[in-house]
């Protein structure tokens, strides 16, 4: 589903540029539950914005569905983004004067879908999380774990092929950071690929795959041993 070879990115800081990340190697299958994991700074979500087709890569190759990624326009980036990705934030990104149903509904007017139909699939998605009662309610009546449930319902309602969430726990509490993984689990469980960047070990603990990065490199993949070794061998 997600193949990087040997991926770069730096950013340019006035004269300079920061080299954030330094040859990554990563392949994700479809259906796999992985978390990227790493302190901040590490290099984390800029990994999850080339993989979302929001930034661009220096070099390397990337392919998203057996696609290379090259050249791409935003007009192409969005088609590609809309057809295969959905995303989570740490923040919600939901609207504030939209009700939760229409927050889900969104990416479908987007998709060019009718009204009526609109609002049908968005209650479905609602009620997949655990919402179905909310619909009609604006983000800020909505707990933290509901705002995320409403944000994961938005991503879902294009069925995409992999889900992207950046820190989707980041501001919860533990109880409600258990609930909105058990969600994410559940959606693993039905197929979707899903691609968790955290920095809290007890998220990571709950996905079937940890990817360790540090400073732009990864440290250790619990898929693939090698990587371990070929970095305890220096
Ligand atoms: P993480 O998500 O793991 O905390 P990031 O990928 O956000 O890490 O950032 C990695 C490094 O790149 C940090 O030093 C950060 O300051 C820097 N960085 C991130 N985005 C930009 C940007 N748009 N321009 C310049 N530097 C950036
Ligand atoms: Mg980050």
């Amino acid at each position: 589903m997600i193949r990087i070879k040997n991926l770069h990115k730096s950013y340019p800081i006035g004269k300079d540029s920061l080299h954030v990340l330094k040859g990554i190697d990563l392949h994700i299958k479809e259906g796999e539950f992985v978390s990227i994991m790493g302190s901040s700074g590490s290099g984390k979500s800029t990994l999850l914005n080339i993989v979302g087709l929001l930034d661009v890569h220096d070099e390397g190759d990337y392919y998203l569905n057996d696609q290379l990624i090259k050249d791409l326009n935003e007009k192409k980036a969005a088609i590609l983004r809309n057809k295969f990705l959905g995303f989570v934030f740490q923040s919600f990104n939901l609207i504030s004067y939209k009700s939760a149903l229409e927050n889900v509904a969104l990416p479908l007017y987007y998709a060019g879908v009718g009204r009526k139909e609109r609002q049908k699939i968005a209650l479905e998605y609602l009620d997949k999380v655990g919402l179905k009662d909310w619909a009609s309610h604006l983000p800020n009546e909505l707990s933290g774990g509901q705002k995320q449930r409403v944000a994961i319902a938005r991503a879902l309602v294009t069925k995409p092929k992999v889900v992207l969430a950046d820190e989707p726990t980041g501001a919860l509490d533990s109880t409600t950071t258990d609930s909105v993984m058990d969600l994410l689990k559940d959606i693993n469980d039905e197929g979707m690929t899903v691609f968790v960047i955290t920095h809290e070990e007890e998220v990571a603990a709950q996905t079937k795959r940890i990817v360790r990065l540090k400073d732009g490199v990864i440290m250790s993949d619990t898929a693939d041993a090698s990587v371990a070794v070929k970095y305890q061998a220096g």
